[in-house]
């Protein structure tokens, strides 16, 4: 798998299949709130690792890390690693796919078919996007405006740019705990 992404997204077409990569994308909306709870149970772990990356170095995790991220994303969702990943905010329907990659929304040319104007034989991804996100736990809701793209992120990893945002959190919060307990 990672050799196919190492080849890059045209080789991968050609070797799985515009149709198939197009039919799992299409599966992945369906499974939303399964992969939901799969990627929930991944950024958990990947929390609790934030010390040894820390250790390591990010710098030097984040080559092998967005490998990953891109060899797995790539296949289940088409992902075009824009680093700053809205998948939990679109029913795992991947908003870079919009031939607008428009990322709050459908445009106003959505045929009656739910299908987009640009690719007549491509679903919306923003009709895929609702269909997916009814089957998610998430408190992240459709309606979360996402800000336009930063692409000096592109190509990183969203999955470690999330996990070190969310120890460093993690550690803000327990500072500020032992901080109040010393005062009492
Ligand atoms: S939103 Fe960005 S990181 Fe997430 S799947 Fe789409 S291209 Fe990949």
């Amino acid at each position: 798998m990672h050799l196919l992404y190492v080849c890059g997204k045209k080789a991968t077409t050609k070797l799985i299949g515009a149709k198939t990569m197009y039919k799992v994308r299409l599966w992945s909306v369906r499974h939303a709130g399964l992969l939901e709870k799969v990627y929930n149970a991944v950024e958990k772990c990947l929390v609790r690792l934030a010390p040894v990356f820390e250790r390591v170095g990010y710098e030097r995790v984040e080559k092998p890390m967005a490998l990953i991220e891109k060899s797995v994303k790539g296949v289940l969702f088409d992902c075009q690693m824009c680093g700053q990943c809205a998948l939990s905010s679109t029913g795992m329907s991947c908003p870079m796919n919009c031939p607008k990659t428009l990322r709050n929304g459908p445009c106003g040319g959505v045929r009656e078919n739910g299908n987009c104007e640009v690719k007549p034989e491509m679903a919306c991804v923003w009709v895929e996007a609702v269909k997916g996100h009814a089957l998610m736990q998430s408190a992240n809701n459709l309606n979360e405006v996402q800000f336009p793209v930063d692409y000096t992120l592109k190509g990183s990893s969203s999955w470690l740019r999330v996990a070190r945002e969310k120890a460093a959190e993690t550690a803000a919060a327990n500072s500020d705990d032992a901080l109040t307990s010393d005062k009492v």
